[in-house]
């Protein structure tokens, strides 16, 4: 499964994940925009280092690549690096990310804004900025970057789950804007060793998570043979398993008058006897739109109405 050419964008490729998507894919034969702003995991500092030491090393293995030290808040800028190297851009991997992590209780305003600014507003403006040239030419691949903490939350992780969490939404509605142009977008929530998870994994689990067992799934998404769209998908250690809502059959809570009979309104009781079954996930449904998220609520209604 080569590139043949692709030009794929990996954001924060300077290290870590990022880095281990771009040498797969430059070896696959992908024209790789490194970018990389080269800061500390809080998203301090910077400098044009880590991106240029990928780009040469995809370079010394006969890779095509170049470097981008641009801030993803600034998409417009990385997206332009692709398009003066190569005059296209195929793929966006949306992988720079930074830590601000305290207990909520102590959060600051600076803590909360630095990791939406470069998570949620960095893939928005990178995406935005790639998505008009991916519509045009009827094809793209995009690949979100959630993480455990935005599906299952984490303490002293507020900012980041909830931007991690917005990746969902995001991909989400990106999913069925862009199908009908070829234009595909899924997430992933990857774990591996990093800079970012060498304080938090013993060494031993680090030692199982390399970055490099993470780098074919991404490649695979990034591919013209990936023909799925929205999808969630949990990798590490080269596994990987899709990830979906599960819904419970439910139940109406609308009250009940003396004798059993339906009163056309809900009420705390009824819905406190109704909770055993809102929560019951036997016979759970799984959906995937927000028309079939409507349909047993619309159902359920038209089954009360038909009582009253
Ligand atoms: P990392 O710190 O090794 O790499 C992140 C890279 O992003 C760094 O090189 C950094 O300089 C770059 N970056 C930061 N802000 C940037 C900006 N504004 N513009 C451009 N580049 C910027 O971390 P990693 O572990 O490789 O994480 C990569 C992604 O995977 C992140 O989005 C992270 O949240 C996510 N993730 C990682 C794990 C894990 O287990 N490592 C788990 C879940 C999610």
């Amino acid at each position: 499964m080569g590139f043949g050419g692709r030009v794929v964008i990996v954001t924060g490729a300077g290290n870590g994940l990022g880095k281990a998507y771009a040498l797969y894919m430059a070896s696959r034969g992908a024209r790789v925009v490194v970018n990389d702003l080269g800061g500390a995991v809080d998203g301090s500092g910077g400098g044009s280092r880590a991106a240029d030491a990928v780009v040469d090393t995809i370079r010394a293995a006969g890779g095509t690549a170049v470097a981008s030290y641009d801030s993803v808040e600034h998409g417009d800028r990385i997206v332009a690096s692709a398009l003066a190297a190569f005059g296209r851009v195929d793929a966006v991997v949306a992988n720079a990310g930074i830590l601000r992590d305290t207990s909520f209780a102590k959060m600051t305003d600076a803590e909360w804004d630095a990791v939406y600014a470069v998570h949620t507003r960095g893939t928005f403006s990178v995406v935005r900025a790639a998505w008009p040239h991916m519509r045009q030419q009827g094809y793209g691949r995009v690949v979100l970057v959630s993480s455990s903490t935005g599906l299952y939350g984490n303490f002293g992780q507020a900012n980041y789950g909830a931007a991690k969490g917005a990746a969902l939404g995001l991909a989400a509605a990106l999913a069925i804007e862009g199908r009908r142009r070829g234009v595909l977008v899924n997430t992933i929530s990857p774990i591996a060793a990093s800079r970012m998870t060498e304080d938090v994994m013993p060494a031993e689990l680090l030692e199982a998570l390399q970055p490099e067992a993470v780098a074919p799934v991404v490649a695979y998404l990034c591919h013209d043979s990936c023909r799925h769209s929205g999808r969630v998908v949990e990798v590490g250690a080269g596994w990987a398993a899709g990830v979906r809502w599960e819904r419970s059959k439910g139940a109406t809570s609308f009250a009940r008058a003396a004798g059993g009979a339906l009163r056309d309104e809900s009420t705390p009781e009824a819905v406190a006897a109704a909770w055993p079954a809102v929560g019951d996930f036997a016979g759970a449904s799984h959906p995937d739109s927000t028309q079939s998220a409507f349909e047993p609520m619309l159902a359920a209604r038209a089954l009360v109405d038909a009582s009253l």
